[in-house]
């Protein structure tokens, strides 16, 4: 008696099987692996289970769950006082870290959060390749390929995120969450998510505007909306929205000047002050109503772009403009904003 699936392939009648049978996001990343330098061929070594592009000498190294290829040093992650902190607790409250954060936090994260919901939910992840590009510990659904620059037990793909070991035009769709302002280079990043997404491939990216120097582990710049759609002027733009508003905008800055000013310039009682201010944080919860208000934007925490690679990439004989979306973004009541 023939099994369900030989009886599929002898059968001409019968619905064709689908592209990929399921598999593991990390089995999914290993049929994408390239060499993040030259976009050539990773092959697969025979005795270590890894990768390596000859010609350039780059190694992936698989550890269960989890491929390596490039990422931070330990180096990296001493940089910065709060980034040790930050570390410390992203190891042991793993995915309840985010959550922990949004109690505490100054930024009010609730329509962030809805929003990353509603485009995971636009795309058939069972058959649709769709990576979170910084996740750090978080993962936001179990078929999501979960990238980051440090090896938390729920990353996929330990690497560096302007350089990524991807083939081209491989990804569904790309999640970036409060990661382009940890980058040194966000153009040079913008353009690896335009180069990994298929025609047609869409990037859902949250960048913050006014938030307090965070190092995790560097924090390099801020973005206005203007300068979030010149980042994404390769691609389509689907939408523009606040993605935590001005409340949260004014609350980190707030607590950051109030633990200054009350530490006396004793940075020992800055450190100490800085988590006492957190108790003014549920003033964060007004951006419920606030983030409407249509000078809102002008003190934004941050943005929410969604944009889409264009099919028909640009003809550089006629230089003609990449086909538009239509553009949905909050008023700011700033002529050219
Ligand atoms: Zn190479």
């Amino acid at each position: 008696m023939l099994s369900m699936a030989t009886a599929a392939l002898a059968s001409p009648h019968l619905a064709p099987l689908p592209p990929f049978l399921p598999r593991t996001p990390t089995e999914h990343l290993a049929a994408q692996l390239c060499c993040p330098q030259c976009h050539g061929e990773m092959r697969e070594l025979a005795d270590s289970g890894g990768w390596q592009c000859y010609p350039c000498g780059v190694t992936a190294a698989r550890h269960g769950e989890q491929i390596r290829c490039g990422g931070f040093t330990a180096g990296d992650v001493k940089s910065d006082w709060l980034n040790r902190v930050k570390e410390s607790a992203k190891r042991i409250l793993g995915s309840k870290y985010q959550w922990a954060i949004d109690q505490i936090s100054p930024v009010y994260t609730g329509f962030l959060g809805r929003r990353i919901k509603s485009y995971l939910k636009s795309f058939a992840l069972d058959r649709e390749l769709v990576a979170d590009l910084g996740s750090g510990p978080l993962r936001h659904d179990p078929r999501v390929i979960c990238c980051d620059g440090m090896n938390y037990d729920s990353v996929n793909l330990v690497t560096d995120l302007e350089r990524l070991p991807l083939r081209s035009e491989s990804l569904d769709g790309v999640i970036s969450v409060a990661v382009l302002e940890h980058v040194t280079d966000p153009r040079a990043h913008a353009a690896e998510m335009f180069r990994v997404l298929k025609p047609g491939g869409r990037v859902l990216c949250f960048i913050p505007f006014l938030q307090g120097y965070h190092a995790s582990p560097y924090d390099y710049q801020r973005f206005t909306i203007s300068g979030m759609r010149q980042l994404f002027d390769k691609f389509e733009i689907v939408a523009v929205e606040p993605g935590a508003g001005p409340t949260s905008g004014l609350l980190w800055i707030f607590q950051e000047w109030l633990a200054m000013v009350l530490s006396l310039g004793i940075r020992p009682l800055y450190k100490l002050l800085m988590p006492l201010t957190y108790v003014l944080s549920p003033l964060k919860y007004l951006d419920v109503a606030l983030r409407h208000h249509p000078a809102a934007a002008n003190i934004d925490s941050g943005f929410v772009i969604e944009a889409r690679k264009p099919v028909a990439e640009l003809d550089s004989e006629t230089m003609l403009p990449f086909p538009r979306g239509r553009i949905r973004s909050c008023s700011t009541g700033v002529p050219g904003a």
